[in-house]
C-alpha cells in the first residue's frame, strides 16, 4: 500500500551520505549566509509573514483535530504563514507551527499539508529541542553543535568555553578540524531520533483522526528521493528534516498501521484548499504566471478567484469588480469574496464603497478579526466623523484579539483624533509605535498621553506602562515585510478567535 519497500541493502547504504550532505551544506551556509534558507530574521528581526483570514481559518481547520489528538487542544497553537516560496515547515516553540506558503502552493491536497502539520505537531508534542530546529533552519551548524554539546552529547573537548550563539566563531573552526565524524554522527542521530519520533506521533495523530498518512508519506518520500539525487541543491525542508533511508524505511513500516490510506479528503475541504492555492497564486504570482496556471478556459471557482485577484492586483479595478461580483453571485455567503471586493475598493481609494461589502463579510465571518480591521480602516479612510464611533468599537475589539497588529492602533489613533479625543489618540499612537518595535517613539507619545489623562485612569495606567518600558522586546514579528491586504498585519497572540 505504500509503494515499494526498500531492500535491506538500500536501507543500510546511503544514510551516511545523506547525513554528510546535510551537515556539509550547513557548514558552507554558515560562512555564506546567502545560501541559507529560509532567510533569517529580516531587517527588524521580522519574518516575512502573510496574514489572511481565509487561509488562517483553513489552517485552524486542518490542525484542530490533530492538536486534539495530540492533547494540545488547550495550548492555542497557531499556524503562522511565512511568505517564502520554498517548501518548509517547522516549529520553534509550543505555540506556533510555521509553514511557508510555498508548501501550501505545492501541495495538491489538504492531506499533504495535514500530514506535514501532523509531523510538526509530533515535534511539538515531543517537546523537541526547538532552538536546535531553528538553527537547522538557519543552517548555523556551529550553533547546533554548540547546543548539542550543551545538551550533553558526548563530545567534550571542543567547547573551549563557548556557549551556543555567543562564540560561534571559536567553535566552528574547532569543529572543522576536530572530530567531525563523531560530531556529525551524534548530531544526526539526535536529529534523526527526533524525526522518527515526530513521524511516529504524526501517524498516530492521523490514525486517531481517521485520516490518511499518504500525504505525509509522499511528501517526505519526495524529499528523501531528491536528497539522494540532487546533492548540490539542499531545500530547507531537508535541512530541518533529514531523511535518510532508515527513516523512510521506518516510515514505511509505520504507515502500514494507517487504516485510512486510501481515504480521500472531503470534497468541500479540497475545494477550500484549491481556493487557498488560487488565492496565493493571485496575490503572489506574476499576472502571466496566473494566466498560465489558471487560463480563461478554466471556469472553475478557484481559477476565477485567482484571475479576479490578479486583475485587482494589476489595478484593473472595473474588470476585477465584475469578476468578484460574479464570484459573489456564485457563492453569496462566502465572506472572503465580500472581503476581496471591499479590499479592492479600499485599496483603489473608494473607502465609502468598500464599507458595505466589508460589513457583509464581517457579518458572515464574525470571528475574522482581520476583516474587522479592514472595515475599521475603510470607515476611518472616508474621513467622515460620523463613522468614528463605529470604527473605534470595531478596532477596540480587534485590538483585544490581535494586540500586535500596529495598524489597528494607527487606525484607532486617527479615529480618536477625528473625534477630538487627543489623549486616546496619543495613547493609540504610542501603542502603534510599540507594535512596530519603535520603543523610543512609543515612550515619547505615551509620556504625552499621560499628561492628558486623569491620573490613575485606565488610559493613564496604560500610558504609564509604556513610559516605564525598559527592554526592547524584539519579536520575530517585528516587521512583516509582506502582507496580503492593505493592513500591516502582525500575528495574533490571543490565539484562534474561534
Ligand atoms: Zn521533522
Amino acid at each position: 500500500m505504500a509503494g515499494e519497500t526498500p531492500s535491506r541493502a538500500r536501507r543500510a547504504m546511503p544514510a551516511s551520505r545523506a547525513i554528510a550532505i546535510t551537515v556539509t551544506a550547513a557548514l558552507i551556509a554558515a560562512s555564506q549566509p546567502a545560501l541559507s534558507q529560509p532567510k533569517g530574521p529580516g531587517p527588524n528581526g521580522g519574518l516575512p509573514l502573510i496574514r489572511d483570514s481565509e487561509i488562517e481559518q483553513l489552517m485552524r481547520d486542518y490542525t484542530a483535530p490533530i492538536l486534539k489528538a495530540a492533547g494540545l487542544a488547550q495550548q492555542n497553537v497557531q499556524v503562522v504563514l511565512i511568505n517564502e516560496r520554498v517548501f518548509n515547515a517547522f516549529v520553534m516553540d509550543g505555540r506556533r507551527i510555521f509553514i511557508n506558503v510555498g508548501a501550501l502552493m505545492d501541495a495538491k491536497t489538504p492531506n499533504e499539508i495535514i500530514g506535514v502539520l501532523a509531523h510538526e505537531t509530533g515535534h511539538m508534542a515531543g517537546g523537541h529541542l526547538s532552538r536546535m530546529r531553528e538553527q537547522m533552519a538557519n543552517a548555523q551548524t556551529a550553533a547546533i553543535i554548540a547546543m548539542l554539546l550543551g545538551v550533553g552529547a558526548a563530545v567534550g573537548a571542543a567547547t573551549t568555553g563557548g556557549t551556543a550563539g555567543a562564540n560561534m566563531g571559536q567553535i566552528a573552526p574547532a569543529m572543522i578540524q576536530g572530530p567531525q565524524e563523531m560530531v556529525r554522527r551524534s548530531l544526526l542521530s539526535y536529529v534523526r531520533a527526533q524525526e522518527e519520533a515526530a513521524d511516529r506521533a504524526g501517524v498516530k495523530f492521523l490514525n486517531a483522526t481517521q485520516q490518511s498518512a499518504k500525504g505525509m508519506y509522499l511528501t517526505f518520500k519526495r524529499f528523501a528521493d531528491d536528497q539522494l539525487v540532487i546533492s548540490s541543491r539542499i531545500d530547507p525542508y531537508q535541512q530541518t528534516h533529514p531523511m535518510p533511508r532508515e527513516r523512510m524505511a521506518a516510515l514505511e513500516d509505520l504507515i502500514k498501521t494507517n487504516a485510512y490510506w486510501d481515504k480521500k479528503d472531503p470534497p468541500e475541504l479540497q475545494l477550500r484548499h484549491d481556493m487557498m492555492r488560487a488565492k496565493l497564486s493571485g496575490f503572489l504570482d506574476r499576472p502571466d504566471t496566473v494566466a498560465r496556471k489558471y487560463p480563461s478556459t478554466d471556469t472553475t471557482l478557484p481559477a476565477r478567484y485567482a484571475r479576479a485577484i490578479s486583475a485587482y492586483r494589476t489595478s484593473n479595478l472595473s474588470s476585477a469588480l465584475a469578476q468578484i461580483d460574479a464570484l459573489i453571485q456564485a457563492q453569496p455567503n462566502n465572506p472572503y469574496f465580500h472581503e476581496l471586493k471591499g479590499q479592492a475598493l479600499l485599496e483603489s481609494a473608494h473607502p465609502g464603497e468598500a464599507i458595505a461589502p466589508l460589513r457583509r463579510a464581517v457579518a458572515l465571518a464574525p470571528n475574522a478579526t482581520l476583516i474587522r480591521i479592514m472595515l475599521g480602516q475603510a470607515l476611518v479612510a472616508t474621513g467622515e466623523n460620523k463613522h468614528s464611533d463605529e470604527a473605534i468599537s470595531l478596532l477596540r475589539v480587534a485590538m483585544q484579539r490581535e494586540p500586535e497588529v500596529s495598524e489597528v492602533y494607527s487606525q484607532l489613533a486617527m479615529a480618536y483624533g477625528r473625534k477630538g479625543d487627543i489623549a486616546d489618540a496619543d495613547l493609540a499612537s504610542a501603542q502603534a509605535a510599540l507594535a512596530r518595535g519603535d520603543q523610543k517613539t512609543a515612550r515619547e507619545l505615551a509620556a504625552r498621553a499621560k499628561t492628558r489623562f486623569p491620573t490613575g485612569s485606565p488610559g493613564w495606567v496604560r500610558a504609564d506602562d509604556i513610559v516605564g518600558l525598559k527592554e526592547a522586546k524584539s519579536g520575530i514579528f517585528g516587521s512583516p515585510k509582506f502582507t496580503i491586504g492593505p493592513v500591516q498585519r502582525g500575528p495574533a497572540t490571543t490565539g484562534p478567535t474561534q
